[in-house]
């Protein structure tokens, strides 16, 4: 299937920033680039992020939603919100907010459920910790997270993520990757079937210009989840032609 590289912008860059990198990321989004992008700044800049994007072939999404259509929760935000905001995809799930705000998997899956009512598409996030790793517990950990944070009829994106890889420079040993990637598309199409097998399981942790290509050519690696490279147009274009 048509890889998608996709980059998290995570809590980083003013408006203006934001701006320029998404003007660079369009301007290098070439007809002959061998894979569809997606770039999910933070929630003040989509807007304008989705703007400079419209009409172009890179997609826009956010980091988080909220499970909850609309009502009194104070400094959150819908789904729906991000779809009017010209947002198409959403990073649900993430380790950051499952470190940083306690996000269980039934949390995740609430979430995950709200972006599809809204007509957003979810990048469902799954990893394990380095000490989880250690002991020999990684594929337990994903299936176990796969299960939990993915609803019934499931329609969108996975996204493979160490815990330990992310933003350490380190990443898994190819073999490691790609026999994590073949369980989890195992566990989806155990569940969804023909949808399983046709789901995008991205690779995310430390995938820079010169590891990409050998990651992205791995079986069952349908693209990437970027942080820090992402926020190098340049860098975040290479790993998109290392797709090829
Ligand atoms: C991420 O946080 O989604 C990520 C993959 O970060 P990095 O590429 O910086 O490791």
């Amino acid at each position: 299937m048509r890889p998608l590289i996709a980059g998290n912008w995570k809590m980083h860059g003013t408006l203006r920033e934001a701006g320029a990198l998404a003007e660079a990321v369009r301007a290098g989004a070439t007809a002959g680039l061998p894979a569809d992008l997606l770039v999910c700044p933070p929630f003040p800049h989509i807007h304008i992020v989705a703007a400079a994007m419209l009409g172009q072939t890179v997609a826009v999404g956010a980091q988080d939603c909220h499970a909850a259509g609309k009502g009194a929760h104070t400094g959150d935000v819908s789904a729906a919100m991000l779809r009017d905001i010209g947002a198409t995809h959403v990073i649900l799930g993430h380790s950051e907010r499952r470190a940083d705000h306690g996000e269980t998997d039934a949390a995740v899956r609430a979430k995950v459920e709200a972006a599809l009512a809204a007509g957003l598409v979810p990048v469902v996030c799954v990893g394990e910790t380095e000490a989880q790793r250690l002991a020999g517990e990684a594929e337990a950990v994903v299936e176990g997270q796969l299960a939990g944070s993915l609803p019934d009829g499931f329609a969108g994106i996975v996204a493979y993520e160490p815990v330990w890889a992310i933003g350490t420079g380190r990443t898994p040993t190819e073999d490691d990757i790609a026999a994590i990637h073949g369980t989890i598309r195992a566990a989806l199409v155990a569940r969804f079937g023909p949808a399983g097998q046709a789901t995008r399981i991205l690779y995310g942790g430390s995938m820079k210009p010169g590891n990409a290509k050998a990651i992205l050519a791995l079986a069952h690696v349908d693209g990437g989840l970027v942080g820090g490279a992402s926020l190098v147009a340049a860098d975040f274009l290479a790993i998109a032609a290392a797709a090829g």
